[in-house]
């Protein structure tokens, strides 16, 4: 009797299903293997590259230092940026560093003071019945020092650090749930969550606004400093905006910037507890639905069909949530070409905006090579 293949989801793989079960069609089963946006793949890698860096400023392990990890990740990112304009690839090694610089001045301190690191970046797997397997890959697990607990943390890269943002992540039971499957595959509960911001800014008028890449300067009186600023002044005539690049430096930079503004640019939510019993909901859930994929994917990957029975199949299974398309404050979905011009959805790697998406968990590579 032939085996079922291993379905491997994510956190990743639930939330484009709950945003918009076509998303996720798109994202993880056309053709078997799921496309991704040109773009995305970028804002992914350089996040990747940001996370690299960070878990080596933690790694108990980690030989190198600050400059290093900089140096290193800045070689990574010049691959990344081939093809880009001079502005963008200078913007981007800006924030790059000084990402990675605040973050050792704002961050590394605080969390050596209170917590010992357990893990960096591993993977946890937990089986449910039928072949289907959810991979959960924190960025941090950190153990309290005053009372020997254990968090779960994740790095987000994020254009918006607003008071809603950071309250929007105490509700998020997909995060509690992995907490709680690392807690079962450590043998020892976790106590909680938190999120770790990175504000990456904004492109306003084809230039990325942030006070990692931008500062405003004044220049003095003769005999007297330049005055500089991290945000544009209220009065700001004769002040103009300079890139870090320029003149001062991101190391230098980063080092004299006003601690709150630094602070400003890694919020970090205040302790997320663990919602038992919503957590078993959501694991029922998402069980569910992942073993009904698993069985829309072997279809849909075997069956001769005609065109109008895959249609019918996608309607029913994946249908699309039209309310997504267009965000209000004004960002497409990622499929929004594929979805709204039948030629590109018919050859949407041919068309030049997607590409096969990469995998970022072992766990599912693995499980699509078997
Ligand atoms: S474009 Fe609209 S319908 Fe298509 S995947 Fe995105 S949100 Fe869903």
């Amino acid at each position: 009797m032939a085996t079922q293949p291993l379905h491997y989801y994510t956190r990743s793989h639930r939330y484009r299903d709950e945003v918009c079960p076509r998303s996720r069609f798109w994202w993880s089963c056309w053709e078997g293997r799921g496309i991704e946006r040109e773009g995305e793949a970028f804002e992914l890698s350089f996040g990747t590259l940001v996370h690299e860096a960070m878990a080596g400023l933690l790694d108990p392990e980690g030989t190198q230092g600050l400059d290093d990890l900089v140096a290193n990740g800045v070689e990574g990112l010049e691959i990344l940026l081939a093809g880009k304009d001079d502005l963008t690839r200078t913007e981007f090694k800006t924030l790059f560093e000084a990402l990675v610089r605040g973050y050792a001045r704002a961050v590394v301190p605080r969390v050596k003071d209170q917590f010992d690191v357990v893990c960096i970046e591993r993977e946890f797997t937990h089986d449910f019945p039928g072949g289907v397997r959810v991979g959960v890959k924190p960025d941090l697990i950190l153990r309290r020092k005053f009372d020997g607990t254990l968090w779960y943390t994740e790095y987000k890269t994020t254009k918006n650090v607003s008071k809603e943002w950071l309250e929007s992540w105490s509700t998020s039971v997909q995060l509690m749930a992995g907490a709680k499957l690392v807690g079962e595959a450590l043998g020892e509960p976790v106590e909680g969550c938190l999120i770790q911001g990175l504000y990456k800014g904004y492109v306003y008028k084809g230039e990325l606004r942030t006070p990692l890449v931008y500062l405003w300067r004044k220049p003095g009186l003769p005999g007297e400093d330049d005055l500089l600023e991290a945000e544009r002044p209220q009065k700001w005539a004769g002040w103009h905006r300079e890139g870090l690049w320029e003149r001062v430096g991101v190391k230098a930079w980063v080092e004299q910037m006003p601690e709150e503004l630094l602070q400003a640019q890694f919020p970090q939510t205040p302790p997320i507890f663990l919602n038992h019993e919503l957590i078993e909901a959501w694991l029922r859930q998402s069980a569910k639905r992942e073993q009904d994929i698993q069985h829309v994917q072997i279809l849909l990957d075997g069956a001769k069909m005609t065109e109008e029975e895959r249609q019918g199949v996608l309607d029913t299974y994946f249908p699309q949530y039209f309310s997504q398309c267009h965000s209000a404050w004004g960002r497409k979905c990622d499929f929004y070409d594929a979805c709204w011009f039948a030629h590109i959805g018919d050859d949407p790697l041919g068309s030049g905006l997607y590409r096969l998406r990469e995998f970022h968990h072992e766990g599912e590579r693995c499980a699509k090579e078997e």
